[in-house]
């Protein structure tokens, strides 16, 4: 068996983990991530894509509030290209209470998030389809952030400074052996051995999982959050409940659609799943500050999982600090966690993390992530991209990167929902990282758009070069998604897609397994 010796070996290829590879590299030292699926598998591909500007944590969580504040500004600066500054507002309704507003405006102060309270008027001017009788408005500058591109671009900027990075890697045993640690990870058909001298786990809520595998334990709980996607954007900006953090109370507008959020149960971190009474509490909770959203149409439905620190305080009062356990003290020198935290806060988390990591290393890197932007992919390789579709998806830093390079004859159009052209799927099938159309689709965008890849999917595979059988598997995982949305517009366009599919055997809601 093949044998890989390392500095460090990450494991987990969400925000964070990917956030660690990147500053560990940076700092010179020889890395390596593993992900057991795709980048962004975890809760970083199950999230409401909001950059926090801190204001939701201000009054109930000033930590967290206040690592937002500053990491939102950092983002800002370093990952451009994956963040729409919409803005955003806390609505306050006839059913919240008045007085959360003078605690609301001091806590932000405090908490060095910028909050302006503005009259009602201003704010139905600026979101002309919020409720008539909304009570008080606060501007502050939360924003929406593509979480896929972000992972993605941490991936590429690591790969560039030197970190060897695998998806579709899991970690199958990890021991100690003299003094280091000794992993097999799966790559495909191939067992690699892989010798290093520290592991981060950023396993987020599978991190105690990982530590199990040596013997150590890490308290967390875990917690679900379900959330829905509408068709088109309802609002121009965020828009919060000025009231403490609870069920159904975010509206993000994202890309082609606005995100609704969130719940909070128990969780397990296996087949997770929106529910269709999650998604129909969700919208009657939205409608309060919304009420067009009666007319909208709800395209799909997704859940994730917090790693929430076992305090024994239930998901809404758990803290959404992060920390960083250093495991010397379970007597597992060498090895460092890293749970908790949100994704406006992993560049963070992951200084933090690859400080120790230096320590117990013996050499001292400083970090330079919150300095050198985060260039999302490689200018050479990206030169076939339209100038359409790059700006589309992959804004300003796409544009930058463009070569004169022009795009090939057979272009055309592969997605029409999300505007993808053929030409961008090729560029993406082509990476070695993309093994399916789901890891295709979180590249490109393609299949997430209202139609719910009812035609793409097939452009997909056939730019893959792969057959039915994919085909059937991609649908069959797509309809844990589509399920809980089976009313409406969105049931007739899936019977729709039943009916095309029905050409090539393919059953849209046949899960694998059944
Ligand atoms: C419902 C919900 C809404 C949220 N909304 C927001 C928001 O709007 N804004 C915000 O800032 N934050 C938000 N968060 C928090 C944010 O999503 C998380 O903080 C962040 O994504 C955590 O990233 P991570 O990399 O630590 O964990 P994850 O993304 O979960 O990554 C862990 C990775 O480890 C991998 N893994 C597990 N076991 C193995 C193994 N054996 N081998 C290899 N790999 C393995 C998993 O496949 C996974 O990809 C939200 C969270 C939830 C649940």
């Amino acid at each position: 068996m093949r044998v890989d010796r390392v500095e460090a070996l990450v494991i987990g290829g969400g925000v964070t983990g990917t956030g660690i590879a990147r500053d560990l590299a940076m700092r010179g030292f020889d890395t390596m991530l593993v992900e057991a699926g795709d980048f962004s598998a975890g809760a970083t591909g199950a999230n409401h894509g909001m950059l926090h500007s801190g204001a939701r944590y201000a009054v109930n969580d000033p930590i967290s509030a206040r690592e937002c504040a500053g990491e939102s500004a950092v983002l800002r600066r370093i990952a451009r290209y994956c963040i729409e500054d919409t803005g955003g507002l806390f609505i306050a309704t006839r059913q919240d209470d008045p007085t959360y507003l003078d605690r609301f405006l001091p806590a932000c102060a405090s908490a060095g998030v910028t909050a302006r309270e503005i009259g009602v008027k201003e704010a139905r001017e600026l979101e002309p389809n919020l409720a008539q009788d909304i009570q008080a408005a606060v501007e502050v500058p939360d924003a929406s952030i593509d979480p896929f591109f972000l992972t993605l671009g941490n991936v590429s900027s690591a790969r560039r400074h030197g970190a060897v990075v695998f998806n579709h890697c899991p970690l199958q045993t990890l021991r100690r052996k003299n003094g280091a640690f000794e992993a097999i990870v799966g790559l495909g058909e191939e067992r690699r051995t892989i010798r290093s001298e520290i592991i981060i786990n950023a396993g987020g809520a599978w991190a105690d999982q990982i530590t199990s595998m040596v013997g150590a334990h890490i308290p967390l709980c875990v917690d679900k959050g379900s959330m829905v996607v509408l068709n088109g954007r309802l609002v121009n900006r965020l828009v919060n409940r000025l009231r403490p953090p609870s069920d159904g109370d975010i509206l993000v507008p994202h890309r082609t659609g606005t995100i609704l959020g969130t719940t909070s149960s128990p969780g397990v971190p296996k087949d997770i799943r929106a529910t269709a009474n999650e998604v129909r509490y969700l919208l009657n909770e939205a409608m309060v500050i919304v009420p067009t959203i009666v007319e909208s149409r709800a395209v799909r439905a997704y859940a994730g999982v917090r790693p929430l620190l076992g305090t024994g305080s239930s998901g809404r009062e758990a803290s959404r600090a992060f920390q960083v356990i250093d495991h010397a003290a379970d007597d597992i020198d060498g090895m460092i966690s890293v749970v908790g935290g949100k994704l406006t806060t992993f560049r963070l988390m992951a200084e933090k993390a690859a400080d120790l990591a230096s320590i117990k290393l013996g050499r001292k890197g400083s970090c330079r992530t919150a300095v050198e932007e985060i260039v999302p992919y490689d200018s050479e390789a990206s030169s076939d991209l339209t100038e359409e579709a790059a700006r589309l998806r992959h804004g300003g830093a796409w544009k930058d990167v463009l070569s004169e390079r022009s795009e090939p004859a057979w272009a055309g159009q592969g997605c029409g929902c999300e505007a993808v052209s053929r030409t961008e799927m090729a560029y993406f099938a082509a990476s070695p990282d993309v093994r399916d159309i789901g890891d295709l689709m979180r590249r490109t965008r393609a299949g997430m758009g209202y139609c719910q890849a009812s035609l793409c999917a097939v452009a997909m595979i056939s730019t893959l070069g792969q057959g039915v059988g994919e085909l059937q598997a991609y649908y069959g995982e797509r309809w844990k998604g589509t399920e809980p949305v089976l009313f409406g517009e969105q049931l007739r366009q899936e019977a729709f897609k039943a009916h095309l599919l029905k050409v090539y055997g393919i059953d849209p809601s046949r899960e694998a397994g059944q």
